[in-house]
């Protein structure tokens, strides 16, 4: 970083704090040449993301549009607001790393649903129900079985989660090579 006052490059950094929330840090630097001290910021580059509609129409992302519709689909589930805006701000920055400027809005749907399927089943269908646009009970039952059949496939994610699995039994523990014959 280049010195304001004598354009050096090197600097030292005398202290780190992260600002705005955690979406920035300022520094607080001292050029190795001529001792000034400067504060310089650094930041995520956000670029803006088209999303493009089901019927072929753009619209800029909208986070707080997202996570409005996240709400909705999540009320009275125990869901927090705070866990909600978490999958959608992790939801924006995995948009934002694919690099691309433009995204389907059923990709978005698909991550918010990914997102849901672990921190509710209830949400997760609700969701489901609005942004597949259900016609009918044989939408939620498809959903369900699918939901049904993932969850009984996907293997835990820690080893809490296979307590709660209701084929327990027929699952040998993860730790099997741990605390086994060897
Ligand atoms: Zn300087």
């Amino acid at each position: 970083m280049q010195c304001p006052y004598c354009q050096n490059t090197d600097s030292r950094v005398l202290e780190s704090r992260s600002t705005e929330g955690g979406k920035s840090i300022r520094r607080r630097r001292e050029c190795l040449n001529c001792k000034h001290r400067f504060t310089t910021y650094e930041r995520i580059e956000f670029v803006p993301i088209t999303v493009i509609k089901k019927d072929g129409n753009r619209e800029s992302f909208d986070s707080s549009k997202l996570l409005r519709g996240m709400i909705r689909a999540c009320e009275k589930t125990g869901i927090s607001q705070q866990v909600l805006e978490n999958i959608v701000d992790e939801i924006e920055a995995q948009i934002q790393q694919n690099g691309k400027k433009e995204v389907k809005s059923t990709e978005i749907g698909e991550l918010v649903l990914h997102s849901l399927k672990g921190v509710s089943e209830v949400a997760y269908v609700r969701f489901a129900s609005v942004y597949k646009q259900f016609q009918g009970i044989n939408d939620f039952v498809d959903t369900l079985k699918n939901l049904q059949r993932e969850t009984s496939i996907e293997l835990p994610n820690n080893s809490n989660h296979w307590h709660y699995s209701k084929s327990e039994e027929t699952k040998p523990p993860i730790h099997t090579s741990i605390v086994g014959i060897n």
